[in-house]
């Protein structure tokens, strides 16, 4: 039988936070939903907000707040290099801080706390597949450092108040992960290139296109989030979570382009700095610890993801400000 739990979600307004808060309410739990609105949307979270076990606030996690909870999901930060370099200092705060402060609360609750790390702490790896004992290459003053820099602390913070506190830590490193929810202005690959493929835009391809990455379906990325939770409390991680399949971006281009069928022209851009060359995750610690592994094949998730961009895209206003931006 399922205890029903009363969970925090911090950043439950984003893309994956508000699949997430939908899993928890699906298996019987009391969420709270925190955010500060800064990447996320109502959209996202609106199908929820009848629901009596859910309840959302607004609030951002560099200050303190008091709540009683029993677990604590840390998702809080903007994800995608375009929000997360709009203020910098905000985001180093947002990993920083927040982890101090939602610490600080599972301390004084007692509660359990997940900590949403990402494979940027690998920064451009010189291993590859990344396994977690890897010690990471990380340009420490680059654009990309706030984001990759504050979710070092926070891990540092996270196995500090374990070692010093005793706390109940789970920390999970996400690998790129794709699906319906993502922002359509936030610049990540897997939503430009669909938007672009279906407005009959250019594909921007970033350098030459021969970097990778390995992208993990939503459902299959918070079926991992939940049972690294739910998993004994010898696991704290840090344990990647990721799909091991491996593509070029021109790759990840042509793939789009022909699921849309659609005439768009590949035009190459400059390559922002320190993009990061290989990406894939050794995923040999979930499949350990967790029994999990991802069972959404590329060519399945960008169909379903497709068909979301494609209903959003059929709203005609969202449709007209899309095109005014391009
Ligand atoms: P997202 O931008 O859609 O969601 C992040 C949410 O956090 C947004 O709703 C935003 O408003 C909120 N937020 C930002 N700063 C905040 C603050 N100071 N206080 C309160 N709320 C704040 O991004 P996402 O893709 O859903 O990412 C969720 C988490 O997963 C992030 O911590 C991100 O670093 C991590 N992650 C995501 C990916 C991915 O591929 N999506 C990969 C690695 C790590
Ligand atoms: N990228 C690209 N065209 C785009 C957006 C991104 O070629 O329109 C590249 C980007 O340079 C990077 C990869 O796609 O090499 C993944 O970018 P994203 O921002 O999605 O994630 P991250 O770099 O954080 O892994």
């Amino acid at each position: 039988m399922h205890l029903q739990k009363r969970v925090l979600v911090t950043g439950g307004y984003g893309f994956l936070g508000s699949h997430l808060c939908e899993r928890l309410l699906a298996q019987g739990d009391n969420v709270i939903c925190l955010d500060n609105f800064f990447t996320g949307a109502r959209t996202n979270v609106e199908h929820l907000m009848s629901n009596k076990h859910f309840e959302l606030i607004r609030h951002d996690v560099t200050f303190p707040i008091y709540l009683e909870v029993d677990q604590i999901y840390n998702l809080a930060c903007p994800a995608s290099p375009i929000h997360y370099q709009h203020d910098p200092v905000q985001t180093t705060k947002t990993s920083v801080h927040g982890a101090i402060n939602m610490l600080g609360l599972a301390k004084r609750v007692k509660a359990k706390i997940l900590q949403a790390s990402t494979s940027e702490v690998y920064g451009d790896p010189n291993v590859h597949p990344q396994t977690e004992d890897y010690w990471g290459h990380v340009n420490p003053i680059c654009p990309r450092s706030c984001y990759d820099e504050g979710k070092r602390c926070a891990e540092t913070l996270f196995f500090d108040y374990w070692r010093q506190h005793k706390l109940r830590i789970k920390v999970m490193r996400i690998f790129n992960t794709y699906g319906p929810r993502m922002n359509t202005n936030d610049g990540r690959v897997v939503s430009n290139f669909i938007v672009q493929a279906l407005l009959g835009q250019d594909i921007t391809i970033y350098g030459e296109g021969s970097q990778t990455r390995s992208f993990c379906y939503v459902d299959d990325l918070i079926d991992g989030m939940m049972r690294l939770m739910a998993s004994d409390d010898d696991v704290t991680g840090p344990i990647n979570i990721g799909n091991p399949n491996e593509f070029t971006i021109l790759q990840l281009a042509t793939m789009v382009l022909d699921m849309i069928g659609s005439r768009s022209k590949l035009v190459k851009m400059p390559l922002p700095e320190n993009d990061p060359r290989q990406r894939q995750p050794n995923i040999s610690l979930a499949k350990k610890h967790l029994d999990w592994q991802p069972t959404t094949q590329l060519k399945e998730g960008l169909g379903k993801t497709i068909k979301y961009f494609e209903n959003l895209l059929s709203e005609s206003r969202t449709r007209e400000l899309l095109l005014q931006k391009a």
